[in-house]
């Protein structure tokens, strides 16, 4: 599909008194209408179990919209285009009623029938809601009918299958949009543009010139009131197979044809594809798990993971991975990407480290230590940027040479914050633009990948405790890059310099 300029939409919000909707999804509507991407001709319903009335829900929306900014102009008149009816999710009598208003509401803002369903709701909810939309005539209508799908998407394959069969009797896979909230930041789109916009780097983006890419995506919060749910997922299937194997697919895939939904999504899958596959016998070879066990983090003494609130006090559960992927194509093949993700490491940050080949001889030197290779780091947050890492000469001295960095700052030169996530992934979603949400492969390839390791884990019970909260990390994530000859470029180390 063509996407359109229009967001003249009914959007219909599953789970409008959650936590995400008035953390992300209202304060992203508001920019998005105060911008004026978002027409007058749009409204939205938002539904929970809640008895709210219509003045309730839009006193809570401003109230989140308030809380995210101070700039609030037009506030009055955005939130009048929201209404609230409460619903039970599996009774076809709340589906009518709902029926029945956005039928009204169709005509009143003029949405040409157009619907996007929002489902902000537990993972468990996904199914019945679609299976209702469509039962109860919500998507009889003659605009467009999409259905935005919050992460988890089923917790293994088989899991991801049943509820992917089951949306699919209700929407065609192009009305899925699988929201995968990594793919809206600005950075992680920025890869392609890095990638494809400049002469530099493509030539050089293969296995002839680099040596390793790390992905690290790392968090000092530990896990906090999500205990129930963190103890049925661990960091694996929280963080790896969705937003840690997207960006290794960004940073692997061949260049598209053209930057169309389908030819990237292609592309991607192409690399899922192509990964070596891990099994029982080799997973400790690629793998390393790990759990925070007490620890200490800018002078607060922390708790362990298994002292953490509704956690098994003997959990086996991972909340640190470190992993090697190995791509076996053309391209890539002996270029590990290592990645790593986890709670209560010494900074939150998500970066991504290119480290490029030795040049062939050394003709300059650092004093006392090997010519450092030359890195391209992309800053994915809280910082967003990226700085190239190369050796100039040293003023004076002949022969020696000092390590510099060109770095580049996103916010620091448009002098404001980029869009957050949320916001363009909705928008994306209003104007019919899929390309940064997952396809069906794309999940069911990351599934398949990761419940091999998932599997083995559950049967082998790991010694856990093995890292300190506050700290990096098991070493053993340490020895999984030391056995190749390489190491984790220290997070510190690689932080972008804002030159104004
Ligand atoms: P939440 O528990 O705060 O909100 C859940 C919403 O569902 C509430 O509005 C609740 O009233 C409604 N609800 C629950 N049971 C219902 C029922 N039987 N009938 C009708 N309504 C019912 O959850 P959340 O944190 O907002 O998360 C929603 C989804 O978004 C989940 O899939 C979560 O994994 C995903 N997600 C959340 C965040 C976040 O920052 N909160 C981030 C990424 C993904």
């Amino acid at each position: 599909m063509n996407p359109t300029e229009t967001t003249s939409a009914l959007i219909l919000l599953f789970g409008a008194t959650g936590d995400l909707a008035k953390r992300k999804l209202f304060p992203s509507l508001y920019r998005l209408y105060k911008k004026g991407s978002l027409n007058d001709q749009f409204a939205v319903i938002g539904t929970a179990r809640r008895e709210w009335t219509n003045e309730t829900f839009q006193q809570h929306v401003k109230e989140s919209v308030m809380a995210s900014t101070s700039q609030c102009e037009k506030l009055d008149e955005f939130v009048s285009h929201f209404y609230y009816q409460a619903h039970d999710v599996s009774d076809s009598s709340s589906y009518r009623t709902l029926k029945t208003l956005a039928d009204q509401l169709d005509e009143q803002y003029h949405l040409q029938g157009n619907r996007l369903f929002y489902l902000a709701m537990a993972p468990e909810f996904f199914g019945t809601i679609a299976d209702h939309v469509k039962a109860d005539g919500l998507t009889d209508t003659t605009g467009y009918h999409r259905l935005v799908i919050e992460k988890p998407f089923g917790h293994d394959l088989p899991s991801a299958e049943k509820l992917n069969h089951q949306i699919r009797q209700s929407f065609e896979e192009n009305e899925i949009y699988r929201i995968d909230h990594y793919l809206g930041k600005e950075m992680v789109q920025n890869i392609e543009a890095i990638r494809f916009a400049n002469a530099l780097f493509e030539p050089l983006w293969n296995n002839r010139y680099i040596s390793n890419i790390q992905v690290t995506s790392s968090e000092t919060l530990g896990v906090e009131e999500r205990g129930r749910y963190y103890e049925t997922s661990g960091a694996l299937k929280d963080m790896v197979q969705n937003h840690l194997m997207q960006m290794v697919a960004l940073l692997a895939m061949e260049p598209p044809i053209k930057l169309s939904t389908n030819e990237i999504r292609s592309e991607k899958v192409k690399v899922l594809r192509a990964l070596r596959p891990i099994t029982k016998e080799n997973a400790d070879e690629y793998f390393v798990r790990g759990q925070y066990g007490p620890g200490e983090l800018e002078d607060e003494r922390l708790q362990g993971y298994r002292e953490e609130t509704n956690v098994d006090p003997d959990s086996n559960t991972e909340t640190f991975v470190a992993g090697k992927l190995m791509i076996d194509n053309f391209r890539w093949a002996g270029v590990p990407f290592y990645i790593r993700t986890g709670k209560r490491m010494p900074t939150k940050s998500t970066k991504i480290v290119i480290q490029f080949k030795d040049i062939p001889m050394n003709l300059y030197y650092q004093p006392d230590q090997p010519l450092a290779p030359n890195l391209l780091v992309i800053h994915i947050q809280p910082e967003e940027g990226i700085t190239l890492h190369l050796n100039a000469k040293r003023a004076g001295q002949q022969l020696l040479t000092n390590p510099v960095k060109l770095s580049y700052a996103n916010n620091s030169v448009d002098g404001m914050n980029t869009p957050e996530a949320y916001e363009k992934l909705l928008h994306d979603a209003l104007r019919g633009d899929a390309t940064n949400f997952t396809h069906w492969d794309e999940v069911a390839l990351s599934w398949r990948f990761v419940d091999v390791i998932s599997d083995y884990w559950e049967e082998k019970k790991a010694s856990f405790p093995n890292y300190e909260a506050g700290s990096t990390g098991p070493k053993e994530a340490d020895e999984l890059l030391a056995k190749d000859g390489f190491f984790w470029w220290p997070l510190s180390t690689l932080e972008v310099d804002v030159c104004n």
